[in-house]
């Protein structure tokens, strides 16, 4: 099947939620695991390629998005998507801007649009500035964040430094007349010049107007949201056939195991739910350090895995600390996520054919040791979080892969629910 849709994400949990968002339309959407070292087969209607680059150096980010391009070309897309955060994470050097104009000029077009709107999740844009909730972008706590801290709410000025090329804005009064206008405002910036536009959107039919106004750009980027209503509009427009295939789900093991090594504060809760009701093992880092896994694996090869068995290193914050205070903060770390990723590939080995995972570094172990590279988007338990299918041990399995603050309190119970009921 040839791509209509060629998605290039800035990390993995960015790429989960955009694959997500366009699967509620029912097409296939594939997720590939940085870019695929093999040509292009079994491709997908939408193909979303998650890579790490968000804080990478500019020259590496660029060249890796470059590749990530070439790739999907070669599996038959002519439009594309880069897709990043809807609090814009970049700093001055990048890598919003330059990855986006690297991407324009292999291939060959003059514009692109920014749109990092996402109004379900309280992201906004008004006249070029970035809103979260009711707060100006630099007025939120994306200010004090540890690597892209956020200090102006302006999108037009925050791009500036980032690019060569002029910058632009299709204000919000535009985007209320309707796609048509929009277009029309795009042509004339284009004609004068402006190669990276900021698009207001502040409701979700702004999102709806702006992609169908962009349908044919050869380049769009933003948030995960303006990406949403393209799976229909190619639909609408012919450019995608309605017999390209629907996502069909594989028929997986009932056998379950839930593995956290989140301690976000929404996880803890999660967990705490879930203890009450399935069997758990808690793992504690100072006596993994001393005694390596083999009592975890011992407890998980007693367990039925039909009682869809836990297994967590979710702490409080002062347990967490105290564990780094002795071990190092990394090989604190190191040692739970390579336990959790032993303890998943035990489970497979032992039939499961579920896995949920909490925690977006312990969901990289994971996967990386079940040397997965590919994943089918399945059916969305919470905002941002789908079940995916893979091949892994030459059968399919599900793995449902959420990091921190995502989910309900009830996450990882609805997750298995969703599934059973899909
Ligand atoms: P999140 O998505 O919530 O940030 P991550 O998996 O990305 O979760 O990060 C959590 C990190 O904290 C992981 O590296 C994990 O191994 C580590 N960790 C988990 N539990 C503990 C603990 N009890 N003590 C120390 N570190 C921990």
């Amino acid at each position: 099947m040839s791509t209509i849709l060629g998605c290039i994400a800035d990390d993995f949990t960015g790429a989960t939620d955009l694959a997500g968002l366009l699967a509620r339309s029912g097409r296939r959407v594939s997720l590939r695991i940085g870019v695929p070292t093999t040509e292009p087969a079994d491709t997908a209607a939408f193909e979303v390629i998650a890579l790490k680059c968000r804080t990478a150096p500019v020259e590496v980010a660029v060249a890796e998005c470059l590749e990530a391009l070439d790739w999907l070309q070669r599996s038959g897309a002519s439009r594309f998507f880069w897709k990043y955060c809807s609090t814009f994470d970049s700093t001055e050097k990048g890598n919003i801007g330059p990855v986006a104009e690297s991407l324009m000029q292999a291939l060959g077009t003059k514009q692109t649009i920014y749109c990092p709107a996402f109004p379900e999740n309280g992201r906004s844009i008004f006249m070029g500035n970035l809103f979260v909730g009711q707060q100006p972008l630099a007025e939120s706590p994306m200010k004090d964040h540890p690597l892209t801290p956020m200090r102006d709410s302006n999108l037009m000025r925050l791009l500036e430094p980032q690019v060569t090329m002029p910058v632009g804005l299709v204000d919000r009064l535009t985007v209320a007349k309707g796609a048509a206008a929009v277009r029309e405002k795009l042509d004339a910036l284009e004609q004068q010049g402006t190669a990276h536009v900021v698009v207001d959107a502040v409701a979700n039919d702004d999102l709806h107007i702006i992609a169908q106004a962009c349908r044919d750009m050869p380049l769009m980027t933003g948030g995960s949201a303006v990406a949403m209503p393209l799976p229909a509009i190619y639909a609408e427009s012919g450019a995608l056939s309605t017999d390209t295939p629907v996502n069909q789900m594989p028929t997986v093991a009932a056998g379950a195991i839930v593995l956290s090594g989140s301690c976000s504060q929404m996880t803890r809760k999660q967990v705490a739910a879930y203890v009450d009701i399935a069997p758990s093992y808690r793992l504690d880092p100072l006596v993994l350090a001393v005694e390596g896994t083999a009592d975890a694996l011992a407890w998980l090869s007693a367990q039925s895995l039909e009682s869809n068995p836990l297994i967590y290193a979710t702490a409080e914050p002062c347990d967490v600390r105290a564990a780094q205070d002795t071990l190092g903060v990394e090989k604190a770390s190191e040692l739970l996520e390579s336990a959790l990723a032993q303890l998943a590939v035990a489970a497979i080995e032992q039939g499961a054919g579920r896995v949920v995972v909490a925690g977006g570094e312990t969901s990289g172990a994971v996967t990386q040791a079940l040397d997965v590279e590919q994943l089918d988007i399945g059916p969305e338990i919470a905002p941002g979080v789908p079940w995916t299918f893979c091949c892994c041990a030459d059968r399919d399995i599900a793995l449902a892969l959420k990091s921190g603050n995502f989910g309900a309190v009830s996450f990882f119970e609805d997750a298995l629910k969703k599934l059973n009921d899909s």
